[in-house]
């Protein structure tokens, strides 16, 4: 394995002129490349939350495992310019879109940049590519569920005292996220973030400062002018350029590659899974170029799949292979009880010139409402970069608890897995009107009635269509205790495991997900190792 891959970078190093990069793309060069197959014992599918902590307990038990990864490593330079900035976006924004995903369309270079936008059926969802998965895009938001929200997931299949005592700590325990300290809180650049805690409390709801996986010694030094300004900037949608950011190839991934026997395998796409001999998986990959040719098509033969493609990488790829008869004995749940998190978007306005929406980033500050009469809900306030030079406005980003209607269907025609979410369900519209709720009570208690936007279930994408929802919080599609048993091993098939957002039915209880599906990764795959291995 690790003979061939070096080889691979030794070609490529030896620099491929035009017209060698143009013959290894054709179709004929990539046929004669395809039947290379290996045997693996070990392997995870994605980077992300899920594989990440699978990496590391594995490594550290010294089980050599493979990773593939479609996306590329984005080491932060001493430079400070690994990523693409929001306001003057390039490739290396976007996964394999030549125009710019967040706000207005420009085109953009074809490459294998950090952000994906998958358009369904009512539903516009965003996820993360590369090593580190969707943490080299999110906001660091490191958010536990209350134990009642916590129930409205799982019911009792999950043990919310177990999780709470053992697995979410274990995962702060190696990201270490940290609140804004209070020095960095009184500082001009984050008045927005002490308005919104000024409103919750004013509004009679709980207030609390978010946990974050940021380095806040790097934020201060954003704020002196010893770093590039990255998080006071409002920067994290696309990476963060100043190094702040405690995305995963930092911590679980970097650990996991120390302990010495864990292979990342990068630009590495799988395409199909389907059964192979002896109980075995046959996973296809193509190798891709940074825009996206195809380089080479390999299949390895693995004896233990852990699918951590994420909600909708992972749900695709078992949907498909359900479909095409690939793998016929997956149940009928697979494909079903997605959810966006609830995700809603709106903001408030009427504030005074002090306050800058566009700084103090990421997401410090949240309110929670659950006692809202409809359903209940947080509202997050974040550096909403779009809105430079306004003032006087504060954006932010709710979350709520809907029903995981969302599901995953197999085009004939196209051969692609296409998410299906009925927006117009009356239950699903109840989360906007809890949203709404929520923000008429907080602008009331400041007197500020007629200064809400009109929340949305989704904003910042142009070109999306105008009645598609947006979620940056895909979950569900091949859930737990559902399509696999009550620790993630899929039905009917030994050896292939889910470990990832997938398993998680549509939401995490008005939360950010990524703690809850790297807690829930913590415990299943110790119970994976203990059983399985
Ligand atoms: C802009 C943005 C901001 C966010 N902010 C927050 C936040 O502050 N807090 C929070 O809790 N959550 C946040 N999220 C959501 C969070 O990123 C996801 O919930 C989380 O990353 C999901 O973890 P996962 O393990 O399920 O999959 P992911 O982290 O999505 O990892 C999946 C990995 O699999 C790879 N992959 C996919 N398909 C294939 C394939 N076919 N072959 C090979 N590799 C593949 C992907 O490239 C990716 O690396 C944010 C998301 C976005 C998009």
């Amino acid at each position: 394995m690790k003979k061939e891959f070096s080889r691979r970078t030794f070609i490529k190093s030896l620099g491929l002129g035009v017209a060698g990069l143009a013959a290894i793309r054709s179709p004929a060069a990539i046929g004669s490349l395809a039947a290379r197959s290996e045997a693996i014992d070990v392997m995870i599918i994605g980077s992300g939350f899920g594989g990440a902590v699978t990496a590391l307990r594995l490594a550290e038990l010294g089980i050599h495992t493979v990773m593939l990864e479609r996306g590329r490593r984005w080491p932060v330079t001493r430079e400070q310019n690994t990523f693409s900035s929001l306001q003057d976006p390039d490739g290396r924004s976007a996964w394999l879109s030549d125009v710019a995903l967040l706000g207005e369309a420009k085109p953009i270079d074809k490459y294998i940049g950090v952000l994906e936008l998958v358009l369904g059926n009512g539903i516009a969802s965003l996820a993360g590519a590369g090593v580190g998965g969707g943490s080299l895009v999110y906001a660091g938001a490191l958010y536990q569920p209350s134990r009642a929200l916590f129930k409205s997931i799982f019911a009792d299949s999950v043990d919310y005292h177990e999780m709470d005592a053992i697995y979410y700590p274990r995962v702060r325990s190696v990201i270490d996220p940290q609140p804004i300290p209070f020095d960095i809180l009184a500082r001009p650049e984050y008045a927005a973030a002490r308005k919104w805690w000024q409103l919750g409390r004013n509004a009679g709801l709980r207030t609390k400062l978010i946990e974050l996986g940021v380095s806040w010694h790097a934020v201060w030094e954003e704020l002196q002018g010893i770093r590039k300004p990255s998080v006071i900037a409002g920067e994290f949608w696309y990476g963060n350029n100043s190094g702040a950011k405690r995305s995963l190839d930092r911590n679980y991934l970097r650990h996991a590659e120390r302990h010495g026997h864990l292979e990342i395998l990068t630009q590495q796409n799988v395409s199909a899974i389907r059964k192979g001999p002896d109980g075995r998986y046959l996973v296809l990959v193509d190798e891709i170029d940074t825009d996206g040719a195809v380089l080479a098509r390999r299949q390895y033969v693995v004896k233990k799949l852990f699918m951590a493609a994420g909600s909708l990488g992972t749900s695709r790829l078992l949907v498909k292979a359900k479909a095409k008869n690939d793998l016929p004995e997956l149940n009928d749940a697979v494909g079903k009880y997605w959810g966006n998190n609830g995700d809603f978007f709106s903001s408030l306005s009427g504030f005074g010139r002090h306050i800058k929406p566009n700084l103090g980033g990421p997401v410090p500050v949240a309110i929670e409402d659950p006692f809202n009469s409809l359903l209940p809900t947080t509202v997050e306030c974040y550096a909403d970069w779009s809105l430079e030079g306004e003032t006087g406005t504060i954006s932010s980003v709710g979350m709520s608890v809907p029903p995981p209607k969302g599901r995953f269907i197999y085009d004939k025609t196209t051969d692609d897995v296409v998410l299906n979410w009925p927006g117009n369900d009356p239950d699903i519209q109840r989360v906007t009107q809890a949203g709404e709720a929520t923000y008429h009570r907080l602008a009331n208690a400041w007197g500020l009635t007629d200064r809400v936007s009109p929340v949305r279930p989704g904003h910042c994408l142009t070109h999306a269509p105008v009645t598609a929802s947006v979620t940056a919080h895909p979950l569900g599609g091949v859930v737990l205790g559902r399509a696999t048993d009550n620790i993630g091993r899929v039905r009917n098939h030994r050896g292939l495991y889910v470990v990832d957002g997938a398993l998680i039915p549509g939401h995490t209880g008005c939360t950010n997900p990524a703690l809850t599906i790297a807690a829930l990764a913590e415990r299943n795959v110790e119970r994976i190792i203990n059983r399985d291995f």
